[in-house]
């Protein structure tokens, strides 16, 4: 009899049987309130009907439109609503299916395009999976540990992390911008310097905002030294954080950006956009795949960009991510052990601290067990997975942000009893 393996690590005992809105339904009929949006995919919510209604249509025309064998229009049409949203300049779109893919698809452009070998990341950044993002991939040692010899021609420097340091964020943001400097005149010479690839909001690393002039400092560098600006919004993108894109808190232009997880509520789709001269540094046929581009993803995407614009979620995700915010602060206000509250629009997350200033790993475990006994699911990240983090859907209303506060309450009052 075949078993599940147990390379699998579930965060939460749930079996779902059904999704609606903010909520997951278990084989027991039991509800739970969905704070980890399936890692910030399903941002319309479970099963949207806009976006179910587009991909059941689009299943009975055509399922799989081969993009380098034929084109369909789902894609067309996807390309087009793209390029409303998308910032200015970023007008070529290169289709994948998942994050990893996108990320190394980019890494594929940058070294086509520069004709340089080095990519630079920042420490607690999480890219992928799949042996070049992995290279990419600095957010703990279960992502790294014992598969090397990883991609070569990678340098990590210091991402602002202004609470682990106990630093302000224009300390932190000082330090790591002289950091990167001093990277770029000695371990990776800005003359093999590729890119720079970051997060706007330190994802799976510890929800760690990017603060905007860490952001534009590395826009002046890239651009002093004929270095690509790769933004990574695989996570902060369709309005997470209260913009449509992370970045956009910032002064900055990405000169390649990476889009995947909510960009179809579910269904495997990413994609990379960059200027199309950029894009015409390498060649067609340098980048592909069986499935990128599929024909039922493109269609609940373009479902998916339709209901965060007419939903006003970019909007929801600002307002009620404050409503959050401050909520998370008062129950913090009472749990000393909650060392730091932050997080832009609706990606939050609390960083559990001992009395000394250390990780306090079995805290945050705790308290994010106890949350799923009461039916609140969260997750967790951060190097040593002790911050607690949440990421509801954003068509989240006021009173389920209120619910999911007095179960957090209750939730880090018991993990602490
Ligand atoms: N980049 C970022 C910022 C991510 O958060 C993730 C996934 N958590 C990825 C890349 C990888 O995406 P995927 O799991 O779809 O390969």
């Amino acid at each position: 009899m075949a078993q599940l393996s147990p390379l699998l690590k579930q965060a939460t005992p749930v079996l779902a049987e059904r999704g609606e809105g903010v909520y997951l339904y278990d084989a027991d009929g039991r509800r739970h309130l969905d704070f980890t949006a399936g890692i910030g995919v399903t941002n319309t919510g479970h099963c949207h009907p806009r976006v179910v209604e587009a991909a059941r249509e689009q299943v009975g025309t055509l399922i799989h439109g081969q993009y380098t064998t034929v084109m369909h229009r789902p894609l067309l049409r996807l390309v087009e609503a793209l390029g409303d949203v998308l910032p200015d300049g970023l007008d070529s779109l290169f289709f994948l299916n998942s994050g990893s893919e996108a990320v190394e698809a980019s890494i594929r452009l940058a070294r086509h395009a520069t004709g340089r070998q080095n990519i630079v990341v920042f420490h607690g950044s999480f890219h992928g999976r799949t042996m070049g993002a992995a290279a990419l991939t600095t957010a703990g040692t279960k992502f790294r540990a014992g598969i090397g010899p990883l991609m070569p021609g990678v340098a990590v420097a210091p991402f602002p992390q202004a609470y682990r340091y106990g630093w302000d964020e224009d300390e932190a943001t000082r330090f790591a911008l002289r950091e990167l400097d001093y990277a770029l005149a000695t371990s990776s010479p800005a003359s093999d310097t590729a890119a720079f690839v970051v997060e706007p909001v330190l994802g799976e690393g510890g929800y760690i905002p990017a603060p905007p002039a860490f952001l534009e400092g590395l826009r002046e560098r890239a651009d002093r030294h004929g270095i690509l600006l790769v933004v990574d919004e695989v996570q902060t993108g369709y309005g997470r954080t209260g913009r449509f894109w992370g970045h956009q808190h910032a002064a900055v232009r990405p000169d390649v950006l990476i889009t995947a997880k909510g960009l179809a509520s579910g269904f495997p789709l990413s994609a990379i956009a960059a200027p199309t001269a950029l894009m015409e540094k390498a060649w067609p046929g340098s980048q592909g795949g069986t499935y990128g581009g599929n024909a039922v993803a493109c269609a609940a995407a373009l479902a998916t960009l339709e209901v965060i614009r007419d939903e006003n979620l970019v909007e929801n995700a600002a307002v009620l991510g404050a409503r959050l915010n401050e909520g998370l602060r008062e129950v913090a206000a009472d749990h000393p052990e909650i060392g730091d509250v932050r997080g832009l629009g609706l990606m939050q997350a609390c960083e559990f601290s001992t009395p000394d200033g250390e990780p306090d790993t079995a805290a945050a475990q705790r308290a994010h067990r106890a949350a799923a006994e009461q039916g609140l699911l969260l997750l967790t990240c951060g190097a040593f997975g002790n911050v607690v983090r949440m990421i509801p859907p954003l068509v989240v209303d006021a009173s389920q942000i209120d619910d999911a506060l007095a179960l957090w309450a209750k939730a880090v009052a018991g993990a602490a009893g």
